[in-house]
C-alpha cells in the first residue's frame, strides 16, 4: 500500500509499505478520505512533542472497516466510519469524567497513533474502545465524514460558549471552523450571526453560509461596528476562530455583559500575551473560555449535524488530491488559496 511517512522535520515521503497486520482486538480501516488540518502543517515544519519520527500524520479521516479482529465488538467488516482525533486514555480523571480532550496523556490519531495519510490504517484497541470512531449513514460521503473531526472541535467550543436560543453570536475568522460555525450557531438556536473575516477569498465561501451580517476586518473599527449591529450592547457570544491575539482582545472588548468569549483558535507559541484591562471583564461580568479538541461525544454530534444537513461542509472543500500528490496537497494548504484540502488515498 501507499503511505505518507513523516521522516523528520520538513520531510514527508511517499512509501510503499505492507498493509498493517491487525490483532484480535484491532481493526483495519481502508482510508477513503482525509483532510489536511492546520496542525498537520505545523507538525510537518515544527514537529510536536507528541509526534515521534517516523510518523504518519492525519486525523480528519473516514473510510471502511475491511478487517476486524475476533475480539472487536464496536465495528464490523463493511462498516463505514468517520474518525476523530483525540483518543481518551480511559483511565485518567478527565477521561473517566467524559472530558477526554483534557486527558493527561492526550493521545491523538496522527500524533502518537499512526494516522490517516495512508491507504490502510490499523485501529488499535484503545481507539476502538475509547476513541472517536463513529458510524456514518449510507447517504454521507467520505469527504463530508472526514470533516466531522474539525466540526467536533467547533461543537466543543460552541457548547462551552453556551450558544443557545435567541443569542447573538459573532464569529471572528471565516476559516473552516468559522464557516461551519455559522450553521452550527443556527442549529444551536442563535437568533443572529455576525461573521467577520480579513481575506476576500474566504469571505466568498463564508457568504454561502448565510450569516446575518458580514464584516471585513482591517478597514474599520470592528468593535464599534459590531456594537452598532447589536443595539450597542455587543454579542452574547464571541468565538475567535483565528490566530491573532488582537482579535482575542477585541472579542473581550466587544462581548456583551454576562456574555461569553471562546478563545477557539490557538496562537503561535511566540505570540505576545493577551492584554486586556481586567476591569473590562470585571464590570461586564463576562466569561472567557478556551477550548481544545473534542471528545467522542462531540464527534457523534458532528456526524449527526452533517448527516441531517444542519451543518454543511461540502462548500469548504476547495481542493481534492490523490495520496500520490500529497506534496501538492500540502502546498495548496500552505498557499492559503483554499479552505479544506481533501486527500483521497484510493484515487
Ligand atoms: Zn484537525
Ligand atoms: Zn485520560
Amino acid at each position: 500500500m501507499l503511505t505518507a511517512v513523516l521522516e523528520k522535520k520538513d520531510t514527508l515521503e511517499l512509501r510503499e509499505a505492507p498493509e498493517p497486520e491487525v490483532g484480535n482486538e484491532e481493526a483495519l480501516l481502508k482510508v477513503m478520505s482525509t483532510a489536511i488540518c492546520g496542525s498537520d502543517v505545523r507538525i510537518l515544519h515544527h514537529g510536536n512533542p507528541r509526534v515521534e519520527y517516523p510518523a504518519v500524520m492525519g486525523h480528519e479521516g473516514a473510510g471502511i472497516i475491511v478487517k476486524a479482529g475476533r475480539g472487536v465488538t464496536r465495528v464490523k467488516e463493511g462498516d463505514r466510519v468517520a474518525l476523530g482525533a483525540d483518543v481518551p486514555c480511559g483511565g485518567c480523571r478527565w477521561c473517566r469524567n467524559g472530558l477526554g480532550n483534557n486527558c493527561a496523556v492526550n493521545y491523538a490519531i496522527g500524533y502518537q497513533i499512526p494516522g490517516t495519510f495512508t491507504q490502510y490504517m490499523r485501529l488499535p484497541r484503545m481507539v476502538l474502545e475509547e476513541g472517536p470512531v463513529t458510524p456514518i449513514p449510507a447517504s454521507m460521503g467520505f469527504d463530508e465524514a472526514a470533516l466531522a473531526e474539525p466540526l467536533a472541535c467547533g461543537v466543543n467550543g460552541f457548547e462551552l460558549a453556551g450558544v443557545s436560543l435567541g443569542k447573538t453570536v459573532a464569529i471572528l475568522g471565516m476559516g473552516p471552523i468559522g464557516c461551519m460555525g455559522i450553521d452550527l450557531a443556527r442549529a444551536m438556536g442563535a437568533a443572529k450571526v455576525i461573521a467577520v473575516q480579513r481575506s476576500p477569498l474566504r469571505m466568498e465561501i463564508a457568504r454561502s453560509y448565510g450569516a446575518d451580517h458580514y464584516l471585513f476586518t482591517g478597514q474599520s473599527d470592528i468593535v464599534a461596528e459590531i456594537r452598532n449591529l447589536t443595539e450597542g450592547e455587543g454579542p452574547d457570544v464571541v468565538i475567535t476562530s483565528n490566530g491573532s491575539v488582537e482579535t482575542h482582545e477585541q472579542a473581550i472588548d466587544m462581548v456583551a455583559h454576562r456574555g461569553v468569549v471562546n478563545l477557539f483558535g490557538g496562537l503561535a507559541k511566540d505570540t505576545r500575551p493577551l492584554s486586556v484591562p481586567s476591569n473590562t471583564i470585571h464590570y461586564k461580568e463576562c466569561f472567557v473560555t478556551g477550548s481544545h479538541g473534542s471528545t467522542p461525544r462531540h464527534h457523534e454530534l458532528a456526524v449527526g449535524l452533517i448527516a441531517r444537513g444542519q451543518v454543511r461542509v461540502k462548500p469548504l472543500i476547495t481542493h481534492v488530491f490523490p495520496l500520490a500528490k500529497i506534496h501538492e496537497a500540502f502546498a495548496a494548504m500552505e498557499s492559503r488559496q483554499g479552505m479544506k484540502i481533501v486527500v483521497r488515498p484510493h484515487e
